[in-house]
């Protein structure tokens, strides 16, 4: 089943759509069985139990962070962690530098921005994450890279919401990569698109998606 619902999410989005496969909660046999149909990248939200899952799994997968993260949680996954989307204050960013550093590591970082209605989202504005790009603090790291934005769009059947929202998401990527990143290439990704709005996220321009339910099932 895992292996054929990662077959047709695949046939479904462009190539240089990167499926992000969201197994948090899921057991280490789930996620080698996709592992297995060639899905590299996974999704986590719990620093503990992502890096249980890797001790346990085979070693070239990518695993990605999505969910909030404490700055005390760090060091489960600095020594492995390959890409962190869910960057959203300096304080977690500095840890992350710290933490990197001691690993000898260049860790990537996107940052997520509140794009939602709902307040129980995580994400800076714009002018946070504006001063946090021009803070001193931040001009000092150096074992971090920012290589983009994530957002979460509203809980919502309505599709024109939806897409409003991953459209803000994709203008404040351009406002950011124009004011700070013009000539970084690696400021490239945004992480928008779940089970449930994926397809409206990659008509606005997402360049990953995180898809948990509709390949493992329920949680
Ligand atoms: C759980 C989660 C997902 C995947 O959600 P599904 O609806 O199961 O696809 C994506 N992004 C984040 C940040 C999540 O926490």
């Amino acid at each position: 089943m895992i292996q054929k619902n990662i077959q047709l999410i695949r046939s479904g989005i462009p190539e240089k759509v990167l499926l992000v496969a969201v197994s948090k909660t899921k057991p280490a046999s789930a996620i080698l069985e996709a592992y297995q149909s060639g899905q590299k990248v996974f999704g986590e939200n719990k620093a503990q139990e992502m890096a249980t899952k890797y001790a346990e799994l085979p070693k070239d997968i990518e695993w990605h962070m999505i969910g909030h993260m404490q700055s005390n949680k760090v060091k489960y996954l600095a020594p492995f962690v390959s890409l962190i989307h869910s960057v959203d204050s300096v304080g977690l960013i500095s840890e992350i530098n710290k933490q990197a550093l001691k690993n000898n590591r260049v860790i990537s970082v996107l940052l997520q921005f509140h794009i939602a209605e709902e307040e129980t989202k995580f994400g800076l504005s714009i002018a946070e994450a504006e001063e946090l790009l021009q803070s001193k603090e931040y001009s000092e790291f150096k074992n971090i890279q920012i290589c983009g934005v994530m957002g979460m769009a509203t809980f919502s059947n309505n599709p024109e919401q939806i897409r409003k929202e991953f459209r803000q998401l994709k203008s404040i990527f351009t406002q950011i990569k124009n004011s700070f990143f013009s000539n970084q290439e690696c400021f490239k990704e945004i992480s928008m698109g779940m089970s449930g709005d994926y397809k409206i996220a990659i008509e606005e321009g997402s360049t990953m998606v995180r898809i948990g339910s509709s390949i493992f099932g329920g949680r």
